[in-house]
């Protein structure tokens, strides 16, 4: 079995039982870090402490767009907190845009799109000043203007995960190099399929987004790293590539987004 990394999870949404058990299993599965995300202040300084106290885990500090807009005292302590942290801090993540939120908002109350954008742009500028990845939540129409405000801030070094959208988008992102990384449905799910065939692999990662829970094979079961190798299978079969050699890219480009910068 080779080395993986989960490249995006949110393990302070498990409970601490589920978590000690995840991480004291790590070795057996080969799985070496997790890239674990936060959603808001609190959230942050939970992965903190789990960082702290669990050597595998890479921390990332920032606020979810899937939920309503901070108030500007919230926003305030939170960069405060970055910033007093940030030698901690692996990446910028979970920031993007809410496409979820807003399609399932009823189109009788007007959706503060352009709130969510001026969050992120501020977001960005932390990144270009603090010299940080970021973990992009950006799918569909969202990941353009996402790309757009990228380019706007000079910022090279993006993540968009569980990433789905259009050609002319993937066209961009792959041209400026910017990363993505499949969940376990790429096992099932044929726009995940079709997705990995064109992205190149040395610009992708692989992460489980857990605890969110997956189908079919995964139908009922925790969302748990294990399921990373699974993925890995499917995305060599997709690539009609040797297995070791897509374990390897995978591995290197995690460690070429988060840990060299
Ligand atoms: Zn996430």
């Amino acid at each position: 079995m080779d080395k993986i990394i989960d490249a995006h999870i949110h393990l302070d949404q498990y409970t601490d039982k589920e978590i000690s058990s995840m991480i004291a299993h790590l070795d057996d599965i080969q799985c070496t870090h997790l890239i674990a995300v936060s959603t808001h202040l609190a959230s942050s300084q939970k992965t903190l402490m789990l960082a702290n106290t669990y050597p595998q885990v890479r921390p990332a500090f920032g606020f979810h767009p899937e939920q309503a807009l901070p108030t500007d005292s919230q926003l305030g302590d939170l960069f405060t907190w970055m910033a007093a942290n940030k030698d901690a801090m692996i990446a910028i993540g979970e920031i993007g845009l809410p496409y979820y939120l807003r399609n399932e908002t009823s189109s009788d109350i007007p959706f503060p799109q352009e709130g969510y954008i001026e969050l992120l742009d501020q977001f960005l500028q932390k990144a270009k000043v603090w010299n940080k990845p970021v973990i992009l939540h950006a799918v569909y129409e969202d990941a353009a203007i996402v790309c757009d405000l990228l380019e706007k801030h000079s910022i090279e070094n993006a993540h968009f995960h569980w990433f789905k959208g259009d050609p002319v988008t993937i066209e961009q992102m792959i041209e400026n190099g910017y990363h993505i990384s499949v969940t376990p449905d790429v096992v099932y799910e044929r726009e995940i399929q079709d997705l990995v065939k064109l992205y190149p692999l040395d610009r992708m990662m692989v992460e489980t987004d857990g605890p969110w829970r997956f189908e079919s094979e995964f139908a009922h079961q925790m969302t748990h790293p294990r399921m990373i190798h699974n993925s890995i299978s499917a995305i060599a079969a997709l690539k009609n590539m040797p297995l070791s050699e897509v374990y390897d890219s995978l591995y290197t480009n995690t460690c070429r987004v988060f840990m060299d910068s």
